[in-house]
């Protein structure tokens, strides 16, 4: 399978009736960006920054300094050769724990966390941004946000982004003046108000981890209530077709970056639905494409329609099923 799978590294990732569809990488190191080039990856759609904070050994000093962030996004940049880097900024708390965090919270999950958490500590997210922005230099980077909900977070995360760029032209530091901010969409609130994140930033990315676990109040990594873990509960469906239908419609590109994005038995649905951008761990790189390859979305589209006004779990289990024939 894996050797079927080798012959269509080249192939462009592009359906049967002709829309060619984005693929992007997931990557926690810069050391990623081989494997993710190797399955042809378009660019980076979710470099998960939190990896450099997390697990540090006893020679690091607690945090990473603004030099040793700038040496990791300069050599993703630089590996990716000209493609776009999408560097996610520190998303910790919850199910991603760092050691210099208080753990005090009895929600971690909906506590002090990613953005929130950011904006509590000014000066530390001002190092992170500035290490960002200063390897913009060095190839195309953008900057997504994760967490955010309220209007309040979005002006306030500009506003910081600002305040960096501003210190970064008083050194006389080179950056992209334009660099796109973009938002993650994981948050129920933030997928039913997007006129608030469409009007303000340039791309939106879903993050169909958080946005299910938020949604069905399932805690993402409690064993006890995986059971009830759906990424096909109805709720779900509406919450991804109205936000991918919505930024299409403003003209906002999109993409998907939680795991659903890598998962085969999903990509004729999200299709369907009107994504064009996927991003996933580079090893379901050229599984997805082959889905992709064999698509027609002719018949995608009416099939998909269908699901979204069906309720009972079976029949959207048998609908899914023929989606996989078709
Ligand atoms: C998500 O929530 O879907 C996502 C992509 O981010 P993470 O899994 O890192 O929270
Ligand atoms: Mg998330």
């Amino acid at each position: 399978d894996r050797k079927k799978l080798g012959k269509i590294k080249k192939t462009p990732s592009v359906t049967i009736d002709g829309t060619p569809v984005t693929l992007l990488a997931n990557i926690e190191f810069p050391d990623d960006c081989p494997q993710a080039l190797d399955g042809g990856a378009h660019g980076v759609g979710l470099f998960r920054s939190e990896f450099l904070f997390m697990n540090r050994t006893e020679a690091q000093t607690q945090l990473p300094s603004e030099e040793e962030q700038f040496a990791s996004y300069k050599k993703a940049v630089i590996a990716m050769k000209g493609r776009p880097v999408t560097i996610r900024t520190l998303d910790i708390g919850a199910d991603k724990p760092i050691d210099f965090m208080e753990h005090t919270s009895l929600n971690p999950a909906l506590g002090l966390r990613a953005i929130r958490f950011c904006l509590a500590e000014p000066q530390m997210f001002l190092t992170q941004l500035r290490a960002i922005l200063r390897a913009s230099a060095f190839g195309p980077i953008k900057l997504l946000i994760p967490m955010l909900a309220h209007a309040s977070e979005i002006d306030q995360t500009l506003a910081l982004i600002e305040q960096a760029k501003k210190q970064l032209r008083n050194q006389k530091i080179k950056f992209d003046e334009e660099i796109p901010v973009g938002a993650m969409i994981e948050i129920p609130a933030a997928a039913l108000a997007l006129p608030l994140f469409i009007k303000r930033l340039d791309f939106l990315s879903i993050g169909t981890n958080d946005l299910i676990q938020y949604a069905l109040a399932i805690d993402r990594v409690d064993h006890e209530v995986a059971h009830l873990y759906n990424p096909l509960h109805p709720a779900i469906l509406f919450l991804l077709s109205h936000t991918i239908a919505t930024a299409a419609k403003a003209e906002v590109p999109i993409s998907v970056c939680g795991e659903m994005a890598g998962d085969i038995k999903m990509t004729r649905l999200l299709l369907g639905m009107g994504l064009r951008e996927f991003s996933m761990h580079p090893a379901q790189l050229l599984s997805v494409k082959n889905e992709i390859i064999n698509s027609d979305l002719t018949v995608i589209e009416p099939a998909t329609r269908k699901i979204l006004r069906t309720y009972e779990p079976k029949a959207i289990v048998d609908a899914m099923e023929k989606l996989q024939q078709i």
